[in-house]
């Protein structure tokens, strides 16, 4: 199977990164940094039902902050860590390695998320 290089929300060729576990910052270069020197907790949730994602502390409360319209929604759904459910699955801690849009700022594991609910809302 051929590895998808280009960001499906954007098109841009996508690059190879390690990253931390959370997948919305893992990819930036500090957060690997954060992750060596344990600043975070890291934790699947169900963020939208059947929808999971495994985000860092600082991201499940943050979550709440996003525009509902990125993933598809009416501006007025309401969106964050108090609509979650915790899988309560063991999230591996280790360094990974995941495809990053440069222009999103995004690993592709939440790109492929995010072009998924938007799909799944019709946009
Ligand atoms: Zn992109
Ligand atoms: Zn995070």
């Amino acid at each position: 199977m051929k590895p998808k290089s280009q960001c499906p929300l954007c098109s841009e060729e996508l690059e190879l990164r390690e990253v931390a576990p959370c997948m919305y910052c893992g990819g930036y270069p500090e957060e690997l940094n954060h992750f060596h020197e344990g600043q975070h907790t890291y934790a699947e949730l169900e963020i939208f039902p059947n929808y999971k994602l495994v985000l860092c502390d600082f991201c499940q409360v943050d979550f709440g902050s996003h525009d509902p319209e990125f993933y598809g929604f009416h501006r007025s759904k309401k969106i964050g860590y108090e609509y979650m459910k915790h899988t309560f699955k063991v999230v591996p801690l280790s360094i990974g390695q995941d495809k990053y849009c440069t222009s999103c700022q995004l690993r592709l594991k939440y790109l492929d998320f995010v072009a998924a609910i938007r799909k799944e809302n019709g946009k």
